[in-house]
């Protein structure tokens, strides 16, 4: 019996467990120190001002969204080529969801596709308010047009950098907020780096990081400096608006604090397999990933396409033939846009071509900080088997 490969999976090492075990002994479980400290090191990784940790990335849109001011009658608009949730947390504050197709080479956004959907909405007077790039696979799509065209037309850029914690674009870490108002990452396992569940929201704007704090916990602050009414003693606290409770736990951010401490190194790690996946499989019929020059991508995943033009070698016999070699490939994405839920708000398949046309194509082969050569080496040696 082989080992089954999964496409990704989490490193914890002795020095994670140790984090996590000294806060189950401490005093604090939850809102704690360590949440601020997680914080803290997100924020200095990313060169950005504020970072506020939440229990998923899920969550981190959402409230992401309500700070826009996102509500019903607003327009989302996002990729298809994404997990539901860049589209679910619109949806969240009553606003209407719509997509911008893919470029596709980069599976990121559209620039073109988004300047002339925005150009078409200002004449019917449907802009939207909030347009959520997503860092497709670890790398940003093109950020310095988006930035412009959010100048032109008014909208807040959140961009959905869940893949791509410790990417950099234009030389500038993920998350800086040069080109994004919000930057919202996760700390799901498959991802960079893990807290079992997490994510965050960074920005620069200290108004919309004290508006992030407060949503994250019921709406409520214990800030007298920032009460409507006088602070009635040491037990009181306001609540300001209608919030939530997306707290994360201090054992969950230990373990994040912890894992920061080895990015780099996972950083490093993904990187190496990459360039052995360019290299070893340039032969073979598959479009590989290509990469702008401005982006240095945290390498989430690693896709190939499966061109769809051969009638026994397709997507669909590559990926079972992978699954059943105990290789643990998989699909990213579904088109959101043709969910069920999708489809009952009235998008249909055609709506999104590229997007479409490169899910009938990719599978994301095995990729993650702690496989080694030789496991890479049978993911490579059955696709060639496969392909051949
Ligand atoms: C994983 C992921 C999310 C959701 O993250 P959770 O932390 O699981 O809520 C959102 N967007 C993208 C692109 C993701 O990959």
């Amino acid at each position: 019996m082989t080992a089954f490969i999964p496409y990704g999976r989490q490193s914890i090492d002795e020095a994670d467990i140790a984090a996590v075990e000294a806060v189950l002994r401490s005093d604090w479980l939850t809102q704690g120190p360590a949440i601020a400290a997680f914080e803290q090191e997100l924020a200095r990784r990313a060169s950005a001002r504020h970072a506020i940790a939440v229990c998923n990335a899920t969550a981190a849109l959402h409230i992401a969204c309500v700070t826009a001011g996102l509500g019903p009658g607003d327009r989302l608009w996002t990729v298809p080529n994404t997990f539901v949730a860049s589209a679910n947390c619109g949806r969240y504050c009553g606003a209407e969801v719509d997509f911008v197709d893919i470029d596709p080479l980069s599976y990121c956004l559209d620039a073109d596709a988004l300047e002339a959907k925005l150009s078409s909405a200002r004449s019917t007077n449907t802009l939207p308010k909030v347009v959520i790039p997503v860092a497709f696979a670890g790398r940003s799509c093109d950020m310095r047009r988006v930035k412009r065209l959010s100048d032109e037309y008014g909208f807040t850029v959140i961009e959905d950098a869940s893949h791509a914690v410790g990417a950099s674009y234009a030389g500038r870490p993920v998350g800086c907020g040069d080109y994004a108002h919000m930057t919202v990452f996760s700390f799901h396992p498959v991802k960079i780096v893990t807290t079992g569940e997490g994510g965050a929201v960074l920005t620069n704007d200290a108004a919309w990081a004290e508006r992030l704090h407060r949503l994250r916990s019921h709406g409520t602050t214990r800030d007298t400096a920032r009460m409507d009414e006088p602070n009635e003693g040491a037990w009181f606290y306001e609540m300001q608006e209608l919030g939530f409770n997306y707290r994360i736990t201090d054992i969950q951010a230990v373990l994040g604090l912890s894992q920061l401490k080895r990015l780099d190194e996972f950083l490093a790690r993904r990187r190496a397999l990459v360039k052995r996946y360019d290299m070893l499989l340039k032969d073979l019929p598959l479009q590989l990933p290509q990469l702008d020059a401005l982006d240095d991508s945290a390498w989430h995943l690693y896709v190939v396409r499966v061109p769809g033009d051969r009638a026994h070698v397709n997507r669909r016999t590559v990926f079972d033939a992978m699954r059943s070699a105990e290789i643990g490939v998989n699909v990213h994405y579904i088109p959101v846009h043709l969910q069920p839920y999708y489809r009952q708000l009235g998008f249909k398949p055609g709506d999104f071509p590229h997007a479409e046309q490169y899910y009938r194509e990719a599978i994301s082969l095995p990729l993650y900080a702690t496989l080694t050569d030789a496991e890479q080496d049978r993911v490579i040696t059955q696709l060639k088997r496969v392909l051949g």
